[in-house]
């Protein structure tokens, strides 16, 4: 018996960049809605992005403990 594999390869002609982005910490700005960070690519490739950390993401604190049910 023979196996055919029907390998589907889709040829991508020079792909964008296409990387893991290294995003380094350019500025952050402290608003009330929490901390705006603007982190840039490391790796040269230009690209930006605009995280918010926000109150959001703040780790859980236990102010209240739960008594009983
Ligand atoms: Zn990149």
């Amino acid at each position: 018996m023979m196996h055919t594999d029907t390998t589907q390869t889709f040829s991508h002609p020079q792909q964008t960049l296409t990387h893991e982005h290294a995003w380094m910490l350019e500025s952050a700005h402290n608003t009330s809605d929490g901390m705006v960070l603007y982190v840039r690519c490391g790796a040269g490739c230009g690209a930006r992005r605009i995280d918010r950390q926000g109150l959001i993401e703040t780790p859980p604190s236990a102010v209240s403990k739960v008594v009983g049910g």
